[in-house]
């Protein structure tokens, strides 16, 4: 007789582990079918080894406040909020995984924003691209991933694992009309295309964006604070669903 976890027990344990996500602030969580995502990301596995089967997904809401000050670049406030949710990530990551071990299954928590390759921008997996898999959001012109309900607000965080969870379905593009992003991008790197996103001129200007005093990081958050929820044009609604043309 098999001792492998039944699928009520797996969904018993997905239950579980969203609740305590959600009580440390996180407000976006989805599982990813990684079976599913190799075939389009076959570098998936590369820096994590290939024994997960799946990847948990959780995202954090950025304080609206904290993007207020950004116009063409980021701010200290920015900064410091971006540490912020960095940290709260890494936590409830840890803490996640750390209730998948005690159940007996492998796991890593993939510490948030921590890049490991500067030529090209790499970090040891890509979230958006498993938040996609999950079925949390759609990849938008500015290549973030696109929540229905904050927009590129959000921040993620992964736990791989080789728990069998239930997995979520890809969402559509549902960028519509919008291009909030495209107009403001001070790199032009945003075209109405996805798969015309210029990831170099995207870099180029976060490198300038370093030395900026009191920022020092690659980061931008132009593109984020215009990604809102509200946006016109977008093809779904804050809840997912279609809007009509
Ligand atoms: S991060 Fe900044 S430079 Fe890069 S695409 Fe977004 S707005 Fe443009
Ligand atoms: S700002 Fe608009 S076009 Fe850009 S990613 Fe968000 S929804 Fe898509």
């Amino acid at each position: 007789m098999s001792n492998a976890p039944s699928n009520d027990a797996l969904s018993e344990l997905r239950a579980a582990l969203e609740t305590l996500a959600r009580a440390s602030e996180v407000r976006v969580f989805g599982v990813a079918d990684l079976d599913g995502v190799v075939k389009s990301v076959p570098t998936l596995f590369d820096r994590v080894g290939s024994s997960f089967r799946r990847a948990i997904v959780m995202g954090i809401p950025v304080n609206p406040a904290a993007l207020e000050q950004i116009v063409d670049r980021p701010t200290p406030a920015y900064f410091h909020a971006y540490r912020q949710l960095n940290y709260q990530l890494d936590t409830v990551a840890l803490v996640v995984a750390s209730r998948l071990l005690d159940e007996g299954h492998r796991c890593l928590a993939i510490a948030a924003s921590q890049v490991i390759n500067h030529s090209p921008p790499q970090g040891h997996i890509s979230s958006r691209h498993l938040g996609l898999a999950a079925g949390i959001g759609w990849l938008g012109r500015s290549g973030l991933l696109v929540t229905p309900r904050y927009g590129a607000r959000v921040r993620l965080v992964v736990v791989l694992t080789d728990a069998l969870l239930p997995a979520g379905r890809p969402m559509q593009f549902s960028c519509g009309r919008c291009l909030a992003c495209v107009k403001v991008c001070p790199a032009r790197a945003i075209t109405t295309r996805p798969d015309d996103f210029n990831l170099d001129a995207c870099y180029a200007k976060l490198t300038e964006f370093t030395k900026i005093p009191y920022v020092g990081q690659h980061i931008c958050g132009v593109c984020v604070k215009a990604c809102a929820p509200d946006n016109p044009g977008r093809a779904v609604d804050v809840h997912g669903n279609p809007v009509e043309a």
